[in-house]
Order: structure tokens, then C-alpha cells, then sequence
């Protein structure tokens, strides 16, 4: 199910990122796995190899893995758009509306039990507009039956190395080893 999705979203034309697009980055991991991180969108590299989270930030987002002992292949990893932004510009709020269908049917076919959103674009795009990543980064919140535990994404510490941030990702990391422990329990 999730090989023919993705064989589709490999193919799509629906909005302009496809004509600058190298590579769709349709998103990889484990399929039965229980906890699914949601970036922006493709960077430079990604674009290059086809797959989420291979550059600088995805060094990143491994190490914070592996504070909880987990590697990429326990988790699935994807992102909010498919194709990359030229020069990694924002967004567009309507590629997001194209694109949306497509994450959501990738949550439809995993059925993680936790979704953890990188930043504000996953935030937003996955729960509220309202929300801001300062503020819900660590908090739990709860939609259709699955847990939500939104994350700084791991580029803003690319751009501010502070030493809270660092903390800050590190502890919601760890909070969300607690959760993956209580699931376990069960
Ligand atoms: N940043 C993202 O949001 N996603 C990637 O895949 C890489 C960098």
C-alpha cells in the first residue's frame, strides 16, 4: 500500500515544484513502526538522493535518535511537501494544501501512534494554525486517535547553536522515549 503510494506521489504534477524538482522524497523508514517525524520539505541533498533528512539537519535528527537508542530504519520520516522549494524558499500555503493529501494518506496506511512535527510548517500543517513551535514544542496533544509531540525541527539548531535549544530538543526527545516505554508497557 505504502510502495504504490509512494509510486504516486514519484509522479506527481500537481503543483509547479515539479518542474525544478531532481528527485520526489516521498519519505522512508519502518512501516509497522509506531512513531512517524514530519519535516518541511526537502532540502538540497534530499532533493539530490531522494530521501528525507540525508543533509546536515539529518545528521542531526540521527543523533537526537540516538540519545533514545533509536536509529532511521525504528521510525518512519517524512516531510509536509514531497519536492523541494527552489533555493529552500518557504513553503507556499496552496503547494502545502496540494500536498497535504498525500501525508495524510501516508498516515492512514503507517497508523503511528505518536507524530512527532518538526517545526512550525509540520506543526501547523498537522494541528493547528494557530500554534507556534516555541510554545507547543513538548507538549502532548491528542487528534483522531493519535499522540502529537511537536519538536524544534533540527535546522533551527543549523541556525542558533544555543545552548537551550540543544537542551530543549534533547529533553523532548527524551520525553518522547518515555511515551515509546508507556506504549511498550501496554
Ligand atoms: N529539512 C526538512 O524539513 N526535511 C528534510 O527532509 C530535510 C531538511
Amino acid at each position: 500500500m505504502l510502495d504504490e503510494l509512494h509510486q504516486e506521489i514519484r509522479q506527481c504534477q500537481r503543483c509547479e515544484l515539479y518542474r525544478s524538482r531532481t528527485n520526489v522524497v516521498p519519505g522512508e523508514g519502518n512501516k509497522k513502526t509506531k512513531v512517524f517525524f514530519v519535516g518541511e520539505a526537502p532540502g538540497e541533498q534530499e532533493d539530490i538522493q531522494g530521501r528525507p533528512f540525508v543533509g546536515q539537519a539529518g545528521k542531526l535528527l540521527t543523533q537526537l535518535l540516538n540519545i533514545i537508542l533509536l536509529s532511521r530504519s525504528d521510525v518512519f520520516i517524512g516531510n509536509v511537501l514531497k519536492c523541494r522549494p527552489p533555493l529552500n524558499r518557504d513553503p507556499l500555503p496552496s503547494e502545502i494544501e496540494t500536498c497535504k493529501d498525500y501525508l495524510i494518506a501516508q498516515i492512514a496506511i503507517i497508523k503511528p501512534k505518536i507524530i512527532c512535527p518538526l517545526g512550525n510548517f509540520a506543526l501547523k500543517t498537522l494541528l493547528r494554525k494557530d500554534l507556534s513551535i516555541s510554545k507547543a514544542h513538548g507538549k502532548i496533544f491528542r487528534k483522531n486517535e493519535i499522540l502529537y509531540l511537536p519538536m524544534y525541527h533540527p535546522a533551527a539548531l543549523l541556525h542558533q547553536s544555543s545552548a537551550s535549544l540543544k537542551q530543549a530538543m534533547r529533553e523532548d526527545m527524551r520525553k518522547l522515549g518515555r511515551i515509546l516505554e508507556q506504549f511498550d508497557k501496554k
